[in-house]
């Protein structure tokens, strides 16, 4: 038989599936990944892409490419090795601290491997772009990526090294950067849609990036490592490192006055509120923390909990650690366990709160002495908040900020991200083009991105069953995958529907492994996961052969002419 380009022979392709999962993997995608010969661990969060991973994660790319096409985008692409000093000038040096891998040439010039690109491309556009009428511009690559992760564990999903489209908006008005980021925010539609997500857009934070307006593009999956809460009346969907409280501010007057209590052994807001018999949500708890090692509380309802990583998020670059009973030694003014803001805050501690801690709120606190609390302390009258944040643990059943009805929350991957930036980025290259009116405007920028190696296992994720892999159409690593189940007959008619089916431009893989038992071939299909099995079996002679759907499990025989008119119909 003739090698058709669309035909991938098992006998003669280097693939080597593992019956057991790799000992370290914790994710399906993971485990099925590897054991079904499309990946393998090069060194921790850095992969080897086998034949079988590089065809899906090349139609992820040809998804994307095609979409970004669609909307203007230029393709370039751009070096991983950038200078330091580009990103000293915009301080993402700073910001991004370990996460940048780094490195230095043979004279001791500082390097980094880029984790994103908006310095160089702004750059490019600084030196390529002299007028509002090139303008506006949509660049794209397919890249690799760097980021020395913390803990890169999931596989693909998070790797040190990994494969993201980036892509950069440039215009000279904000309308214009509007526009841009709709056309982007359409194209990732179109682009998850066709993937095969099941995906929610929501509010996000900027981090690193900088800039405003931001959305994250999320596909829901127990292994994600994102949290968002969704609303079930008006549909608002956020980040919960993006979801804001407002509480409306309440009179001051008409509260009694503070009063001291005795309140022996009672140092926890569970041993106080037994003792005084009220709920906790009644107390205000005061979590003492260092900030660049200045000690600052953060007042929060008793009944909730402090996230520590989204406080330091808001902080950053400032440095947030938790208190020791060192930091107690030479302040006896802050009384453990009996700390609260009257008399304290803005003089003893800068005070942070929980938007819940609203003007005219009142609490049961610390009397900043032993073995006392204090009632009536009012928010607004007894203490000021120095700043508000957002900085609680969110749970389920919170208010919609939108509505007020409870949210949801669940789990998600983070597949794609989209930004306006503004001009934090053409503010720090000084990148302006002749306006209109002859005058230089600066331009402002976009950034937007989709991990295309983290697609291949998010999906990965959300499609597999337990018998292993389970590809969308677009992405699969063929379409039809063919299993001659082991008789000389049965491989001849195999590799004859093979041909007959690639040369009708359908992707086929067909299983004409001669030392391989039947069971293993149909076990090693499902694990592979393309979408349709087709089986040259026991009725292989008759001229009938066995259609399986990879996804319902649902087997039909049929003639073997049906069954090429049906696959040639459905690729
Ligand atoms: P995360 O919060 O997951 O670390 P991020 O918000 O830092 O991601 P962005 O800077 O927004 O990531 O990067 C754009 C896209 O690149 C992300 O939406 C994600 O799909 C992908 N991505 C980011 N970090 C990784 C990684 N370590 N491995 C694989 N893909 C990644
Ligand atoms: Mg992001």
């Amino acid at each position: 038989m003739s090698q058709h380009s669309h035909v991938q022979r098992m006998s003669r392709m280097m693939l080597k599936t593992l019956r057991d999962d790799p000992a370290d993997a914790e994710t399906a995608s993971h485990k099925l990944l590897v054991r079904a010969g499309y990946v393998r661990r090069s060194s921790a969060g850095v992969w080897t892409w086998l034949p079988l991973g590089k065809r899906v994660l090349e139609n992820v790319a040809r998804v994307v490419r095609e979409e970004m096409d669609g909307i203007g985008g230029q393709e370039v692409l751009l070096p991983a090795l950038l200078p330091r000093e580009l990103y000293e000038t915009t301080g993402r040096a700073e910001e991004y601290g370990d996460l940048l891998f780094a490195l230095k040439d043979r004279k001791g010039v500082d390097y980094v491997l880029g984790p994103t690109h908006e310095e160089l491309f702004a750059q490019v556009v600084k030196d390529q772009c002299s007028s509002y009428k090139d303008m506006p511009v949509i660049l794209y690559q397919i890249q690799i990526k760097y980021r020395d992760e913390a803990r890169p564990r999931s596989g693909v999903l998070r790797g040190r090294e990994f494969h993201m489209k980036d892509s950069y908006s440039f215009d000279t008005s904000d309308d214009g950067l509007a526009a841009s980021y709709g056309l982007h925010r359409e194209a990732y539609q179109r682009i998850f849609e066709r993937l095969g997500f099941d995906y929610r857009i929501v509010s996000a934070v900027s981090g690193a990036m900088g800039g405003s307006a931001s959305e994250e593009f999320l596909a829901p999956a127990a292994a994600g490592e994102d949290t968002y809460v969704q609303c079930p009346s008006c549909g608002y969907a956020a980040n919960t490192e993006a979801l804001t409280t407002t509480v409306a501010p309440a009179p001051l007057d008409g509260h009694p006055p503070v009063e001291e209590l005795d309140t022996p052994d009672t140092p926890t807001i569970e041993t106080l509120a037994a003792h005084l018999g009220v709920p906790a949500s009644a107390t205000l708890k005061n979590l003492l923390v260092k900030i660049d090692g200045e000690i600052t509380a953060v007042g929060v309802p008793g009944d909730r909990e402090v996230d520590l990583g989204k406080l330091a998020e808001q902080l950053a670059p400032a440095e947030v650690e938790v208190v020791t009973a060192e930091d107690f030694a030479d302040r006896p003014d802050l009384v453990r366990g009996y700390v609260g803001p009257q008399g304290m805050a803005g003089k003893a501690f800068r005070y942070l709160a929980d938007p819940r801690v609203a003007p005219g709120t009142s609490w049961v606190t610390g009397s900043n002495k032993p073995d006392s609390h204090s009632r009536n302390v009012v928010c607004g009258r007894d203490f000021e908040v120095d700043q508000y944040l957002d900085v609680v643990v969110v749970e389920p059943g919170d208010p919609c900020p939108r509505c007020g009805s409870g949210i949801e929350l669940d789990r998600a991957i983070e597949i794609g991200h989209i930004f306006q930036l503004g001009r934090k980025y053409a503010d720090a290259f000084e990148l302006d083009v002749l306006g209109q009116n002859g005058k230089p405007v600066r331009v402002t920028m976009g950034s937007y991105g989709i991990g295309v190696s983290r697609a291949v296992a998010a999906l990965a994720e959300q499609t597999h069953d337990e018998l292993g892999l389970c590809w969308p159409r677009e992405v699969a690593p063929a379409d039809v995958h063919i299993v001659a189940a082991g008789k000389a007959k049965q491989t001849e008619l195999a590799l004859e529907l093979a041909e007959k089916l690639g040369a009708a431009g359908v992707r086929v893989l067909v299983d004409d492994r001669a030392s391989v038992s039947p069971g293993v071939k149909f076990t090693d299909a499902e694990l592979i996961g393309v979408p349709q099995i087709l089986v040259a079996g026991r009725r292989a002679e008759e001229g009938v052969v066995e259609l399986k759907d990879r996804r319902t499990g649902e087997r039909e025989e049929l003639p073997v002419d049906e069954a090429l008119a049906r696959l040639t119909t459905t690729a």
